[in-house]
């Protein structure tokens, strides 16, 4: 039963597809007969499926995202965090190629002495996902019960997790679904998903960063500035403290595609290293998550108090501590070539000299997907060994031969099929190109920063 308390049975899923399919807008009991079908099973996945790519080839209406992003919060626990004596801040990605700033921003907050109760998906189409990253490090547990949650980030001030049976059922669902049948591309089916969990987990502000160009779901930046305001209006509207961030993903952001690959960056950046642009970005939405959570008078401040938690080895300790406390091999931490590897290399090299003018950001995620790092079916594993080191970005000089990246693959015919499209994702031309990419392209925040 819905939240509604309407009497649904009289529905029929068939009838509410075609609506769609012909755009028509479905009330919120219908929406909530589906979501309550999908979450309890009694909607086969084929039919959610053809509903889900009504939805992606017509759209919704303002009141239809409402309701949808209602039953899909509703159709778990609603987790109230009221014990806890800080202000509980979150940031959340709409999803990138090397996107892995959540393994780092959430120790960082938490050091600085917010909560961060951080509910994640896995990897969604070509894109990477933050619980596949963090099940890399052996052990580690991203289905918590929610007691343990609630002990977790009372100890350490963080936990990272994903939604369950009992946080966001309906997400977890429909997410895995969107995920095999080419449904994710959808403004209003991504702000469900995503607000439904956060405005789940108990936070009081969010930070979004909402990717935009050929590694992102919305490839223009005017889509992505729509889907960012629809967001941050969904949680204004449920009174928390929003905003959003529209950056860069025309390439892949730092060095490392792949699981394991990408929590050696993050330990990396939590040392005070790692690539430039992806330090660049954690610092940013830290100094965000600092502004909105009430720790810092200005963006400015709450980058420069990052910084310093970095530097102190702070951030680091609280991963640390984290990732102890749910259950993985901390000795991992300490030593990051313990962390899986498939221990054979491809390089994919350069096939003449000039410069990178551009790269097919979304056949690098494909890339990584074919090699086992994503999944192409819902019951998929993933490998979390496999992934591209990525070389060469926009604007590098490159000589005929130089390695533009290195596929970590279990065998040369494993990781043919990858080589293939990351040959050709890359463009070499004979100047560099006029501008590169900005990083952060726009903010979107009502008031002062
Ligand atoms: N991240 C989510 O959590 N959901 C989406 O639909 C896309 C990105």
């Amino acid at each position: 039963m819905s939240q509604r308390g309407v009497s649904q049975s009289s529905f029929r899923v068939i009838d509410l597809i075609r609506k769609k399919r012909d755009g028509g807008a479905l009330s919120d009991p219908e929406i909530g007969y589906l979501v309550d079908g999908c979450t309890n099973g009694g909607i086969p996945d084929y039919q959610m499926a053809a509903w889900l790519m009504a939805v992606v080839l017509r759209g919704m209406t303002r009141a239809e995202t409402a309701a949808l992003t209602h039953a899909m919060l509703y159709s778990g626990e609603v987790l109230d965090l009221g014990f806890l004596p800080a202000k509980k801040v979150d940031k959340h990605s709409t999803g990138g190629v090397g996107d892995k700033t959540s393994l780092v921003l959430a120790p960082l907050a938490a050091a600085g002495g917010l909560f961060v109760p951080m509910i994640s998906g896995r990897g969604l189409g070509h894109t990477g996902g933050t619980l596949d990253k963090l099940e890399s490090i052996p052990g580690f547990r991203v289905n918590l019960p929610v007691a343990e949650f609630h002990r977790v980030l009372k100890a350490c001030g963080l936990s990272m997790i994903g939604q369950t049976e009992k946080i966001a059922p309906a997400d977890r669902k429909l997410y895995a679904l969107r995920d095999v049948t080419g449904t994710v591309e959808s403004p209003y089916l991504i702000c469900a998903s995503i607000m439904s969990k956060k405005l789940a987990e108990g936070m009081d502000a969010l930070v979004l960063d909402v990717k935009t160009g050929s590694g992102a779901f919305m490839k223009k930046e005017e889509d992505a500035v729509f889907l960012a305001e629809l967001m941050v209006e969904t949680g204004e509207r449920m009174g928390k403290h929003m905003a959003a961030l529209i950056t860069d993903m025309n390439q892949p952001l730092g060095h490392m595609v792949g699981n394991a690959l990408e929590v050696r960056e993050c330990i990396e950046v939590l040392h005070g290293g790692g690539p430039e642009d992806l330090r660049e970005l954690c610092l940013e939405l830290g100094g965000w998550m600092f502004f909105l959570g009430g720790a810092s008078a200005t963006v400015a401040q709450g980058k420069q108090l990052s910084q310093e938690l970095i530097a102190s080895g702070k951030a680091f300790e609280r991963f640390r501590q984290m990732v102890d406390l749910q259950s993985g091999d901390v000795r991992v931490i300490d030593d990051p070539s313990r962390l899986p590897d498939t221990g054979h290399r491809l390089e994919v090299p350069s096939p003449r000299a000039g410069y990178v003018t551009a790269i097919a950001c979304e056949d690098v995620g494909t890339a990584c997907v074919i090699l086992g790092g994503g999944r192409e079916r819902k019951e998929d594993s993933v490998d979390p060994a496999v992934g591209i080191e990525v070389h060469k970005k926009i604007g590098d000089k490159v000589l005929a031969g130089d390695a533009l990246c290195t596929i970590h693959c279990h065998s040369d015919a494993q990781g043919a099929r990858a080589k293939k499209l990351l040959e050709q994702s890359y463009q070499i031309g004979d100047a560099s190109p006029a501008q590169l990419p900005s990083l952060i392209h726009r903010v979107i925040y009502k008031g002062e920063y």
